[in-house]
């Protein structure tokens, strides 16, 4: 009685029932939960308890024979008595019946196995499997859209640079010719012109100079993007280039009622750079900062050794409209403007602070400035010494 409700007890708890049958299938014993083999299956025939068996004789009858050790049909699903469908392996062993040890078995150990719990796991796990390759398949799909996208990306990128190059290029040209004849035209020697008609053509050049401004940048921007620009590094003194700079923008800064000083110590050191690119930064700052000054202020140019860090240091500073401080962190991008550009009529297309960021970072030293508005600019540079 021990033995009874014990095996019960521990069937009960691995959701496994097992059926005795003579060698006819017939079920002489039976235990276990009685949704998987319900009590009255004694006397019964195996396929009326597993009816999912019935075409698989021969298999039975190997197991029988003891031809084979066991056979199995896994993933059955059965409906209980209470409506819930479950999931149950068949598996059927030989059996000798009466205590006979050896020989041919007599019978057969029928196995209901309840595998409901691990068939939903295996079902989820399935299902997410399915989902997760549907995943990755888009994943893959998405990923080769975008290198396909990003090669156009790189495609329309090289045409445009391709574009800016040959319209500057075709545009610089004729610009040539027109500044060399308005030369010609403005030349002391030539036929005297009416001061109305000089003045037509100071503005025709000064017009002139801004479009080769801009040209000239479109052409930087494309070189240096490309890696096209090398610099020729060479000790200069930076005092001298910087006298040249103002000597070349000194009619503007006449114009404009604009007074300068250079504060310059004697004993410099030679710095480090480009005979044609340093100039370029520091007349690009220059010319800036007699652009956003109002008329009368004062621009100063200070150069400083910064012996430690091995520098020398070019620092611009106007008294001239400022720069929020919003602005400060995109101003050396291309093509951007503060805010406060418009506030003394400059006009400019904002690649100058990009192309002297790249060209300065190119030399090896850095670009930053200090501004507040209403109040004016610095702007400061460093150069490696030699
Ligand atoms: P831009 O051709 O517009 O002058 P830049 O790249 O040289 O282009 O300068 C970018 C912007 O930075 C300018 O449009 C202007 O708003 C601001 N900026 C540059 N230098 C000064 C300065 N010294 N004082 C005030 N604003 C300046």
């Amino acid at each position: 009685m021990v033995d009874a409700s014990l095996s019960q007890t521990i069937l009960a708890d691995r959701h496994l029932a097992y059926a005795l049958l003579d060698a006819r299938l017939r079920v002489v014993a039976v235990q276990g939960p009685a949704d998987l083999l319900p009590p009255d299956s004694l006397g019964r025939s195996l396929f009326d308890l597993a009816p999912e068996l019935i075409g698989l004789e021969p298999d039975i009858e190997a197991v029988l024979a003891g031809q084979r050790p066991r056979f199995t049909l896994d993933w059955v699903n059965r409906e209980t008595p209470s409506g819930e469908t479950i999931y149950v392996h068949l598996i059927l062993l030989p059996f000798h019946l009466n205590g006979a040890a050896n020989g041919q078995p007599n019978g057969l150990i029928h196995l209901v196995e309840d595998v409901t719990a691990s068939g939903l796991l295996q079902q989820a796990l399935t299902q997410h499997r399915n989902e997760l390759r549907l995943l990755r398949d888009r994943l893959a799909q998405q990923n080769s859209q975008l290198a396909a996208a990003n090669a156009e990306l790189r495609q329309l990128d090289e045409l445009k640079s391709r574009f800016v190059s040959i319209a500057a290029h075709e545009l610089r040209s004729p610009l040539t010719a027109i500044t060399g004849y308005l030369e010609l035209l403005t030349d002391e020697q030539s036929d005297p012109l009416t001061a109305e008609q000089r003045e037509y053509l100071h503005i025709i050049e000064r017009g002139i100079t801004r479009l080769l401004t801009i040209i000239n940048n479109l052409l930087d921007l494309t070189r240096i993007e490309a890696g096209r620009i090398e610099l020729a590094l060479r000790p200069y003194n930076l005092a001298e280039m910087v006298a040249w700079v103002v000597e070349e923008l000194r009619p503007t800064l006449v114009e404009r009622g604009l007074k300068l000083t250079i504060q310059a110590p004697p004993d410099l050191p030679p710095t480090l750079c480009d005979v044609a690119r340093a100039p370029q930064i520091l007349s690009n700052l220059l010319s800036n900062a007699i652009k956003y000054s109002y008329p009368g202020g004062e621009i100063e140019i200070r150069l400083s050794h910064r012996a430690q860090e091995g520098f020398v240091q070019v620092a611009v500073a106007d008294q001239g409209v400022g720069i929020p401080l919003a602005d400060q962190p995109n101003l050396f991008t291309r093509f951007y403007r503060a805010s406060t550009a418009s506030h003394t009529g400059a006009t400019g297309a904002g690649l100058g602070l990009y192309i002297s960021r790249l060209l300065v970072e190119l030399h090896g030293g850095q670009l930053w400035l200090d501004s507040e508005v209403g109040r004016g600019s610095t702007f400061y540079v460093t150069f490696h010494s030699s």
